[in-house]
């Protein structure tokens, strides 16, 4: 493993989810995140891309979602990232204060860590953990998670912790591998799931589109890109997400992986202190905002934070 081309974690995860409103408002006001952005699919822009995270929109602290209002409900399965991981020094405060709100909770261990696992209202499996805040990690359900481990030890920087039985809600017995970038805060933890037998995934509501790693910059981006080649995948051109520029690819277990650049942040084009308040549109769609105003739901920003 070279150390100069290990990623400081995760910088995003994206996820499909139903209708814009309430999924906005799960994330603002039951999980306390803060509306970083709210802008479009910039390759589809009759479709939302809404970010939370921190209130400054910090690398790794950021969940996003494309909401479509009446979308298909997906199922997680092999080839597909499950859990979001949400770190929070007071876990288990907020664990019981979503089951106060009627959000069914179950606690469960995780390497000897008790950890608080929910859906939010489209379904998606996520968890808490105590920790600094910010997303804390993944689960990649894989069919096999040899190749996948050996691209995230080998090349991002990460250390294979260990492996136990997966915990109680299991629909059918698998094996839980852990593995964490050391030296990260935020987006520090991927864990493998192998469940052998288990239904095979559907993209849809509820369900992760891909997961993003942090690049410093274009050359680290560029030095991973290189490394992937050589080992036989294929990332995509560097694609400009106004926020960040990103390379995509399929990692060997089918899961889609971006590595994402820090920089420019979500600063770049509105104060930071007004985040997430206005509908922001890359320069390509910015001609089309009134016909791309017309298309998209009505979005009511009076819970975000
Ligand atoms: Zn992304």
């Amino acid at each position: 493993m070279s150390d100069t081309l290990a990623v400081a974690g995760l910088h995003h995860v994206t996820a499909i989810a139903g209708d814009p409103q309430r999924n906005l408002d799960f994330y603002c006001q039951a999980l306390g995140q803060h509306l970083v952005k709210t802008t479009v699919n910039f390759d589809d822009p009759g479709v939302y891309h809404l970010y939370f995270g921190d209130a400054q929109g910090n690398p790794g602290t950021i969940y996003t979602s494309f909401p479509f209002p009446n979308a298909r409900a997906g199922r997680v399965g092999a080839g597909m990232a499950s859990t979001i991981v949400y770190g929070l020094p007071d876990a288990r405060a907020r664990a019981k204060s979503l089951a106060d709100q009627g959000v069914p909770v179950q606690q469960v261990m995780r390497f000897g860590a008790a950890t608080w696992a929910f859906a939010d209202p489209d379904g998606q499996p996520l968890e808490l953990a105590e920790g600094p805040g910010g997303l804390q990690g993944v689960t990649l359900w894989l069919d096999d998670p040899e190749p996948t481990a050996q691209l995230l030890t080998q090349v991002f920087g990460y250390v294979d912790t260990g492996t136990e039985p997966d915990t109680p809600e299991a629909e059918a017995p698998g094996q839980r591998r852990r593995l964490v970038r050391p030296g990260t805060a935020a987006g520090r933890m991927i864990d493998l799931l192998q469940r052998p037998g288990a239904a095979p995934a559907r993209s849809g509501a509820g369900t992760v589109h891909h997961i993003a790693f942090r690049a410093r910059d274009r050359a680290h981006q560029d030095a991973l890109a290189q490394a992937l080649v050589a080992r036989g995948l294929y990332p995509t051109d560097r694609k400009d997400r106004s926020y960040f520029e990103s390379i995509y690819f399929r990692e060997p277990g089918g899961v889609l992986f971006e590595i994402a650049t820090d920089a420019p942040g979500f600063a770049t084009d509105e104060a930071p202190d007004a985040l997430g308040r206005q509908l922001k549109l890359p320069p390509q769609h910015e001609p089309l905002r009134d016909r791309i105003k017309a298309v998209l739901p009505p979005l009511n920003l009076a819970s975000a934070p």
